[in-house]
């Protein structure tokens, strides 16, 4: 079929972007060759007027159908709230603040109706981001995929079409802690799947909701989600502190009978037990963050909790 498109934004405390998006994005789904288009609008529990925003654009625009979180879930999780309400025969996600242009949809669609299942962007700029983040989003990807068996492409943002067959297999994923574009990887064909490539520009409004600690918080959590590895690694992290301590002990044998010198002790013992105390709370860490993740996913608590509105009310402002 092929011939009904849903728009998934989200947002968080983007009211000064949210209307400016939507003239742009209309200019572009107007034109499309569509039977229909929704453009649903993910309130990630904003503080500022973003959903009073979305509510008033709504009573101009009946396409505009949107999901109001009742906190703060998090970018991933209000994708996932968008795509579980996303009725149209393919989904775009996007971001809210005009980084993600809307005219790219238009190609998007294009392959889309020629027969490609998923459409990615390639962001081959970022107008927004220093050559620090840009080198710390090299690193991440580097070390994420070295970790991972999965391969997750670096410099692909969330910006993306994907078919319904394969938002009915995203559907399936139940998981809190989640990396979108990580789960795609993984259940994403070798075929079908076009990349074109964009140029991200600055923010339209506000600042980006990503600090470095959310940054961090993000990147580790991707390398819990993706890869047993790190576990592994702590065995041969282990391995070699007892390769280094065995020598270690040597060293001392042969000091002490061989050389007949006198074995300077609390220099050595003091560095020894630091050591092997740090590697052992190190390595304790990381058995703790797989640990607290499955006390996490075990309670099966709900991804989300939220309202829905597919049409505006008379009574609103
Ligand atoms: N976002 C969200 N929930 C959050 C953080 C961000 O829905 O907790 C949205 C945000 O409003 C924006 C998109 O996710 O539309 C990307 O965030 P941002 O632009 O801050 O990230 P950056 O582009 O700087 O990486
Ligand atoms: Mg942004």
């Amino acid at each position: 079929m092929r011939d009904s498109l849903s728009v998934v934004i989200s947002a968080y405390n983007e009211g000064e972007s949210v209307e400016a998006l939507h003239k742009e994005l209309v200019k572009v789904c107007k034109d499309l060759p569509l039977k229909n288009y929704e453009l649903i609008f993910v309130d990630d529990g904003s503080k500022d007027d973003t959903y009073a925003k979305c509510r008033k654009l709504q009573q101009k625009d009946a396409h505009i159908k949107i999901v109001r979180l009742r906190r703060n879930f998090g970018h991933e999780i209000a994708m996932t709230a968008g795509m579980d309400y996303a009725k149209g025969e393919a989904v775009v996600f996007m971001d809210a603040d005009l980084q993600h242009p809307p005219v790219y949809i238009k190609e998007m669609v294009k392959y889309w109706q020629e027969g490609m299942d998923i459409v990615l962007t390639k962001r081959v700029e970022n107008k927004a981001t220093s050559k620090v983040y840009d080198f710390c989003a090299w690193a991440f990807y580097k070390v994420l995929n070295f970790l991972s068996d999965t391969n997750i492409p670096a410099k692909t943002p969330d910006f993306r079409l994907i078919d319904r067959k394969f938002i009915d297999f995203l559907k399936q994923f139940n998981e809190h802690d989640r990396l979108f574009r990580g789960l795609l990887s993984w259940a994403m064909p070798n075929d079908k799947v076009k990349v074109i490539d964009f140029v991200a520009p600055e923010r339209f409004a506000g600042c980006s909701k990503y600090n470095f600690r959310k940054s961090l918080t993000l990147a580790l959590n991707s390398i819990v989600q993706f890869s047993t590895k790190p576990l592994r690694l702590s065995i041969y992290l282990g391995l070699l502190t007892a390769l280094l301590s065995g020598i270690l002990g040597l060293w001392v044998i042969v000091e002490h009978f061989v050389m007949k010198q006198p074995t300077p002790g609390y220099a050595t013992i003091m560095t020894t037990v630091i050591f092997i105390g740090s590697v052992q709370l190190i390595v304790l860490g990381i058995i703790g963050e797989y640990i607290g993740k499955i006390h996490m996913e075990v309670k099966g608590r709900p991804l989300y909790i939220a309202e829905y509105n597919e049409k505006a009310e008379k009574n609103d402002k």
